[in-house]
């Protein structure tokens, strides 16, 4: 099975593109999806966000402040280092297990969709490496349009990514999405012409 790593920067349209190969019937594993679903198996990762950055990130029902978590993880380096250290082990292995499921299942190629790939350097481990691009500009407006932050929050989870220019030096296949997205579905329409002859 080829394991396709999908990936982009906050509002690169990395979800529409997604969303475009989800309905050609690819199957697509979302890391967004296992980073949450990580903190409802493991009750442990949330009593471990209590003791390391504070019970304020923790509503009475245990479960965890997302919106504020993220402001405060993600306008300190180290913070959200410190986080990412104790959750990516588990979303790894939870992503590794859904690949072997895929392979059990006999598909023939699978997609993870995640936006720190190249970041958690999962790209490694990956057959073909596909980023949804879009400049800086268009990125901010996007966002701004899709989640209500200020441009201020946007900013600050950009610049917090790697550039999706360094990103696109470990790509197979840039999908330009600054433009409709007519023109984003032809290209993933290449793109799945190009690894069904992988
Ligand atoms: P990401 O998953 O990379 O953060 P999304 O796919 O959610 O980004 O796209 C961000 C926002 O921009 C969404 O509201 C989406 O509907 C919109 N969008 C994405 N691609 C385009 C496009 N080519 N033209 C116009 N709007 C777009």
């Amino acid at each position: 099975m080829l394991k396709v790593g999908l990936t982009g920067g906050i509002g690169s349209g990395k979800s529409t593109v997604s969303k475009m190969l989800r309905e050609k019937g690819i199957p697509i594993i979302d890391a967004d999806i296992i980073a949450r679903q990580v903190l409802n198996k493991y009750p442990s990762i949330i009593k471990e966000i209590e003791e390391e950055f504070g019970k304020e990130f923790i509503n009475s029902d245990r479960s965890l402040r997302r919106r504020e978590f993220g402001n405060y993880i993600f306008s300190s380096e180290a913070r959200r280092k410190k986080y990412e250290d104790m959750i990516i082990p588990y979303i790894k292995e939870e992503i590794f297990s859904s690949f072997h499921e895929y392979e059990i299942k006999g598909e023939k190629v699978c997609v993870l969709d995640a936006p720190t790939l190249i970041e958690q350097n999962i790209h490694k481990d990956m057959d073909f490496v596909v980023l949804v691009w879009a400049d800086k500009s268009t990125q901010i407006k996007r966002v701004k349009g899709r989640d209500r932050f200020s441009e201020d929050e946007v900013i600050k989870r950009i610049n917090s990514q790697m550039s999706l220019d360094e990103k696109r030096k470990v790509a197979d296949f840039v999908v330009d999405n600054t433009c409709t997205l007519k023109e984003t579905e032809e290209q993933v329409h290449r793109l799945i012409s190009l690894i069904n002859g992988l």
